[in-house]
């Protein structure tokens, strides 16, 4: 029997699943092109590593959940004159305000591209290996509502951990009388200096009374968030309502 026909089976033991797949033909060029057995062992771990890192970027891209095709490359900052192109940039390729557990702030009215933004940050944090759930505010809050029914708000609290950036889009939206907008405020404390957030709001703080119980609360909610946090303010007109004057 060969000394190595036990390979694949150690291979599938080890999970190392892309070096199962190419020793075989890797030791077919090793031959040919006369590598070091060294160098034909590097060569087999770089791809292993390469795979797992790929496969790691299409899960969290997956879990993120984030609205399709909202990059950085689409976004037209002629149209949003105010804002700092370059800091915007800054956010998304480098990884130290998540880092620092500081949070994202973005202000405007409806259609100048906070969502958009709002992902296309994060996906660069994807990209270099960040864990990130968007999630509509309003969403979020019903989950809480049912988990609270099913006995499991912990828990669902606790699910939101995982996540190094978590995006509260339209956090504006959410009204007092909903149930749960404590949850909310909860949500703010607990990740306050532990997990970054990304906060989408067409509303400045001043009308944010709306949202919390009551004033203490709002202006604690504030506190926490502002603290340790870049906030860009938009200032456009609505990209799609002069997008679809420009088609008329
Ligand atoms: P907001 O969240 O502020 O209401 P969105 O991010 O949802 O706005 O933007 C509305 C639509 O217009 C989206 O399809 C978005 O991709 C697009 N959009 C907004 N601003 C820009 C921009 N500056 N460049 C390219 N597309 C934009
Ligand atoms: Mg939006």
């Amino acid at each position: 029997m060969r000394d190595f026909a036990k390979l694949p089976l150690f291979l599938k033991e080890l999970r190392l699943s892309t070096i199962n797949s190419l020793w075989e033909p890797f030791s077919k060029q090793a031959i040919e092109e006369n590598w070091s057995h060294a160098s034909y062992l590097s060569h087999l771990c770089e791809h292993e590593i390469q795979t797992r890192l790929q496969n790691k970027l299409k899960r969290n891209l997956k879990q993120a959940q984030l609205p399709a095709g909202k990059a950085l490359s689409t976004f037209d900052f002629s149209h949003a004159p105010n804002l700092n192109k370059a800091k915007v940039q800054d956010l998304a390729e480098n990884t130290t305000w998540v880092s620092n557990k500081e949070n994202l702030l973005i202000f405007g009215p409806s259609g100048v591209g906070k969502t958009h933004l709002a992902a296309a940050i994060a996906y660069g944090m994807i990209e270099r290996g960040i864990r990130v759930l968007f999630t509509s505010t309003t969403a979020l809050i019903q989950k809480f509502q049912i988990a609270r029914q099913q006995l499991c708000l912990p828990q669902t609290l606790a699910k939101l951990d995982h996540y190094q950036v978590l995006i509260l889009d339209d956090i504006g939206y959410v009204r007092k009388d909903d149930a749960e907008t404590h949850v909310l405020f909860e949500l703010i404390a607990h990740r306050y200096e532990s997990g970054s957030l990304i906060v989408t709001a067409n509303q400045p703080f001043s009308e944010w009374d709306r949202i919390f119980c009551d004033t203490t609360m709002t202006v604690a909610a504030i506190d926490r968030l502002v603290h340790h946090a870049a906030i860009i303010e938009i200032v456009a007109e609505s990209y799609r309502r002069s997008h679809s004057l420009q088609k008329i």
